[in-house]
């Protein structure tokens, strides 16, 4: 647990929230300041920072949650779809430092946009800068 965590201190029931969803090792609860209603967070419950820093095992038991969660929240936000998806680092907009998944409800025509927008200008790779990085990859893996 990382003292000055808001989510660390709503799994350990320091800090109020409201809690749709707890396991030994993930928690679930709503966005304080969501983009739509039943925007919902899901965390593992030990202090990680980014996905990479999860074990493979916590990983899994993340996007179970995640899975399960998804259709709940459309169905109580009575929602037409939903992004789900992780800030992965301050780079990718990461504000809270502990790893969390959103869920967003989305509605048609709410107005929003598709994931597509969240980077910066589309680079112009050619076929072989396509190659290359899919090889770099493969070996990274
Ligand atoms: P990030 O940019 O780190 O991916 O998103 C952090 C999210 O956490 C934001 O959507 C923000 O509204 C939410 N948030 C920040 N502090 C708290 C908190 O103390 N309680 C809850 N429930 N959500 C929070
Ligand atoms: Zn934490």
């Amino acid at each position: 647990m990382s003292n000055d965590c808001p989510f660390c201190g709503i799994v350990a029931g320091e800090i109020p929230g409201r809690i749709v969803f707890e396991s030994d090792d993930v928690t679930a609860f709503l966005d304080a300041n969501p983009l739509a209603p039943g925007h919902t967070l899901v965390v593992p419950n030990d202090h990680h920072e980014r996905l990479t820093d999860l074990s493979e095992e916590l990983a899994r038991e993340v996007f179970a949650a995640l899975h399960r969660l998804t259709p709940a929240v459309e169905a109580a936000a009575d929602a037409d779809g939903s992004n789900v998806a992780f800030n992965n680092g301050p780079a990718a907009g990461q504000e809270v430092p502990h790893l969390h998944g959103h869920i967003i409800p989305r509605f048609d025509d709410d107005g929003g946009a598709p994931i597509h927008v969240v980077a910066g200008d589309r680079p112009d790779l050619s076929e072989d800068d396509l190659d290359a990085i899919a090889e770099e990859i493969r070996d990274a893996r």
